[in-house]
C-alpha cells in the first residue's frame, strides 16, 4: 500500500479528521538514518503527525516540528509541506528501549522536554508555538499541543510497528479536531469512540486503511475532502549548502581552505554529501567577500 492521507469532515463540518498510512516513508527514514527500532518508532510517529499537520497548511507554507528533550534519542526534527513531502532526523539513531511487554518504549527514548512547532506562513515572519511533552509517546503530546497552544481540542493517534528484522512493517495515524459549534452530544460520541479505539498499530496490522480509521472515529457518514500521496522527500541542493557556507564568512572559509583544502558536508535529512574542493572554496570566499 502506497503512503497517503485522507482528509474528511463529519457532523456538519464540526469535526475534522485526517488519517494517514505512512509505512513507506517511515521505512525510508529508517534506512536513510540506520534507525534502531525505538528511534524508528519515535521518528515515524512524528513524521506521521508532521505529514498530517503539513496537509492542514496552505499553498507554499511549510512546517517544522522540533522536539527538544532529555532522552537518549537526543531530540528530533521534521519538516513537511502541503505537497505531502516530509523528512526528518533524530539526534541519536541508535536507540532500542522496550517495555517489559516487548513494546517499544518511545516515551523513555524521547524523554522530557518540549515540542516546538514552527509554521512558515510565507507572510513576513515565521510563527513558533511550544508546549511541554506529556509522556514522550508523541500522540498524547501533540493532542496536548493542539489543545493548549492552538486552542483546538484534538485527539492524536499514531503508531509504528517495527518487525524483528528491524524493518518498519506498519505505520500511520490520525488527528481528530473539534471545530466551534460542535454539539455536546457529538463530542461525547467522539470521545467514547476514541477511548475504545484499539491501538493504531493493531488496526493497521488488521489492514485498516486511512478511510477505515476515519470511519472508526467519525462513523460511516463522513464527507471525504481530499486524498493526497505522501513521500519522504528532501529538497537539499548544492546551492543551499553553498549559501550556508558563504554565510560562515571570509575568515572561517579561509581557515577551512588552509587547514583541509576542501569541505565535505552531509545533509542531516537525507545523508547526501556535497564536497567543495579547493577551487569551489575560492569561489565561495569570493562570494562571501562580495
Ligand atoms: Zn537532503
Amino acid at each position: 500500500m502506497k503512503d497517503y492521507l485522507v482528509k474528511a469532515t463529519a457532523f456538519n463540518k464540526t469535526v475534522r479528521v485526517v488519517a494517514a498510512t505512512t509505512q513507506g516513508l517511515c521505512e525510508t527514514a529508517r534506512t536513510v538514518h540506520d534507525l534502531w527500532p525505538t528511534a524508528a518508532a519515535a521518528l515515524g510517529r512524528v513524521l506521521t503527525v508532521s505529514a498530517i499537520m503539513g496537509s492542514m497548511l496552505k499553498d507554499a507554507q511549510t512546517l517544522t516540528i522540533r522536539i527538544e528533550a532529555d532522552g537518549p534519542l537526543k531530540g528530533l526534527l521534521t519538516t513537511s509541506n502541503t505537497r505531502g513531502e516530509v523528512r526528518g532526523y533524530v539526534g541519536n539513531p541508535h536507540v532500542m528501549l522496550q517495555y517489559d511487554s516487548g513494546k517499544l518504549n518511545v516515551g523513555q527514548a524521547v524523554g522530557s522536554g518540549f515540542i516546538h512547532v514552527t509554521k512558515d506562513l510565507k507572510v513576513r515572519d515565521t510563527f513558533t508555538s511550544s508546549s511541554p511533552l506529556q509522556t514522550g509517546e508523541i500522540g498524547e503530546d501533540f493532542a496536548y499541543y493542539f489543545t493548549a497552544s492552538e486552542q483546538i481540542p484534538s485527539a492524536v493517534g499514531v503508531g509504528v510497528f517495527v518487525e524483528t528484522d528491524n524493518t518498519v512493517q506498519h505505520a500511520g495515524g490520525f488527528i481528530v479536531q473539534v471545530m466551534p459549534g460542535c454539539s455536546e452530544e457529538t463530542l461525547t460520541l467522539i470521545e467514547e469512540r476514541i477511548a475504545t479505539l484499539p491501538p493504531v498499530t493493531d488496526l493497521l496490522k488488521e489492514g485498516v486503511t486511512p478511510e477505515g480509521l476515519i470511519a472508526h472515529i467519525a462513523g460511516e457518514s463522513y464527507t471525504l475532502l481530499e486524498t493526497m500521496p505522501l513521500h519522504y522527500h528532501c529538497d537539499c541542493s548544492r546551492e543551499k549548502f553553498e549559501r550556508g557556507l558563504i554565510s560562515l564568512g571570509v575568515e572561517e572559509l579561509t581557515q577551512l581552505l588552509e587547514e583541509d583544502g576542501h569541505v565535505e558536508t552531509a545533509c542531516h535529512f537525507c545523508g547526501k554529501t556535497y564536497t567543495f574542493d579547493d577551487d569551489a572554496l575560492h569561489d565561495l570566499i569570493a562570494a562571501a567577500r562580495a
